[in-house]
């Protein structure tokens, strides 16, 4: 995990045995943050075959044009966020953030479709509502889940920004994730890990 950018965002990368490896949520905002995340890789000495995203948001997506051409790779998101990539710059400049333009993903990722690389396989999951295209990738054997800005640690995912509802967040949360077994670990957006069971017991918005 890296800690990337003014938002502070959660930039991940899963690897196995086989050396191949996935990028989530390229959030590295210039070349000193791009070389941490590309000198970790070659350290690894990892191949990066995955670049794909939880959501559209621009705190998420400020290295993806860079992490495209450097691992020639086709970056894979949910269709429901592109107004969010489209609008990055605009949005970006309301919090007072330059952000270079960003193209859509080239590959759709909907709920239920498997993300393959080395021998491990991510299974989406559609939990909109802090965004309409946000989805979390679970990874069944290792028991790991990354939630994008879905679930937190002690919180969830904001829902006032465009295309945010709060009922449809809480109602996705308890029907597609909190069914998950209590021992998944859960890696967040934003924050420290967590679990599924600790959240279960203590995150105020799901008693
Ligand atoms: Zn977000
Ligand atoms: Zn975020």
């Amino acid at each position: 995990m890296f800690v990337f950018n003014p938002v502070q965002e959660n930039t991940y990368i899963i690897w196995d045995e086989t050396g191949e490896c996935a990028i989530v949520d390229a959030g590295c905002f210039n070349q000193k943050e791009f070389e941490k995340l590309d000198g970790f890789i070659k350290s690894k000495n990892l191949t990066p075959v995955k670049l794909i995203n939880t959501h559209g948001h621009f705190d998420h997506i400020f290295g993806v044009e860079q992490c495209r051409k450097a691992y020639n790779l086709a970056w894979e998101s949910h269709y429901g966020d592109n107004f969010w990539v489209e609008g990055a710059k605009e949005k970006a400049a309301m919090f007072g953030i330059p952000i270079h333009p960003v193209s859509i993903a080239e590959v759709e990722l909907n709920d239920g479709d498997e993300i393959n690389f080395g021998n491990s396989s991510l299974k989406v999951i559609h939990v909109p509502g802090h965004s309409p295209g946000s989805i979390c990738f679970y990874e069944e054997k290792s028991k790991i889940l990354i939630t994008g800005d879905v679930l937190f640690n002690g919180s969830i995912g904001r829902t006032d920004l465009p295309g945010g509802d709060y009922e449809t967040l809480i109602t996705g949360i308890q029907s597609r994730l909190m069914i998950l077994p209590d021992n998944v670990d859960v890696f967040p957006g934003h924050g420290p890990a967590t679990t599924i069971g600790d959240e279960k017991a203590r995150n105020p918005f799901l008693s």
